[in-house]
């Protein structure tokens, strides 16, 4: 397939990307959300999200690169991996740490769940955000002494977004450009304190991603329907950084016969296997929702 067949024919460049990260072989879904960025981009371009050492594998890298050329896609500048970038997050971190924005977090996860159970009523139903129960704030209310002491003591940490500090440094009316629906207002604070530097990894996927769709020059993010809540704390992020605002356009994410979105651990077959099937390119990208144009 000429990536070209692809490309939408608009006349001002529009630079989207695809942003897998290698935890594991390329699927359906994966071929679809690949295709959905190359048909909507004048440019295309490969990021490999793997700042989690545990989870990633450079043998899952490598298989992004074999499925998506055999898919006839090809990136248009040489692809980008988060973790070669690890001292570029660090500064965008210490630019909000640096105006107030963010505090060290020790607590652990069981701490957590302690502290929000202690801190409602029974029954007990932690207030939920997109990334899961809702931060308490027990570390931003840490006595300066006792936080020094802790940092002197050298305890794990992870670094927290003051929400409430950072809304009152950002502008008050913050939106995105969705494809289809217009103008949808944002809501970060359904975030609640995130973590934006995990313990075991000195940044988070909103910060690298933000990050890097702003260096990168994208201006339209393509993903999942999945990430859209996401959306909103990206939109705080790039407004307190400086960072342009891209146009985003979310697709619906590819299910199984029972309606389960795929899954690897659900047993969604990998392109890989599809390949060794006997399967064409041609018949995945359809498969993929993206049949060849004429
Ligand atoms: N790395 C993310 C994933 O594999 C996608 C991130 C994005 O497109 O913003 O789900």
């Amino acid at each position: 397939m000429a990536r070209n067949r692809y490309r939408s024919g608009r006349m001002a460049a529009t630079v989207t990307r695809f942003a897998p990260s290698p935890t594991g072989l390329l699927h359906l879904g994966h071929a679809h959300a690949a295709l959905a960025a190359w048909r909507a981009g004048d440019r295309c371009l490969l990021r490999i999200e793997d700042i989690d050492a545990t989870r990633c594998r450079p043998e899952y890298t490598a298989a992004i690169f074999e499925d998506l050329t055999w898919l006839g896609l090809a990136w248009d500048a040489p692809p980008r991996r988060q973790s070669a970038h690890m001292a570029e997050y660090r500064q965008a971190l210490d630019r909000l740490a640096g105006r107030g924005l963010l505090y060290p977090c020790f607590c652990t996860r069981a701490e957590i769940a302690q502290e929000t159970a202690a801190a409602s009523q029974a029954p007990h139903i932690p207030p939920m955000g997109p990334d899961g129960p809702l931060y308490p704030g027990t570390c931003r209310r840490l006595a300066p002494a006792a936080r020094a002491a802790r940092l002197a003591r050298g305890d794990a940490y992870a670094l927290r977004l003051d929400m409430t500090a950072a809304l009152a440094a950002a502008p008050t009316e913050l939106s995105f450009h969705e494809a289809g629906e217009g103008r949808l207002r944002c809501d970060p604070a359904q975030f609640g304190d995130v973590v934006l530097a995990r313990k075991d990894v000195p940044a988070s996927y909103h910060l690298c991603v933000t990050h890097d769709d702003a260096l990168q020059g994208v201006t339209l993010v393509t993903r999942g329907t999945d990430l859209k809540p996401a959306t909103h704390l990206h939109r705080l992020l790039q407004a307190l950084l400086g960072w342009p605002e891209p146009a985003y356009a979310h697709h619906p994410l590819l299910t199984d016969a029972a309606g389960r979105r795929l899954a690897k651990r659900d047993g969604a077959p990998s392109l890989r296997s599809l390949r060794e099937a006997g399967r064409s390119p041609a018949e995945i990208r359809a498969l993929a929702g993206f049949p060849d144009p004429g």
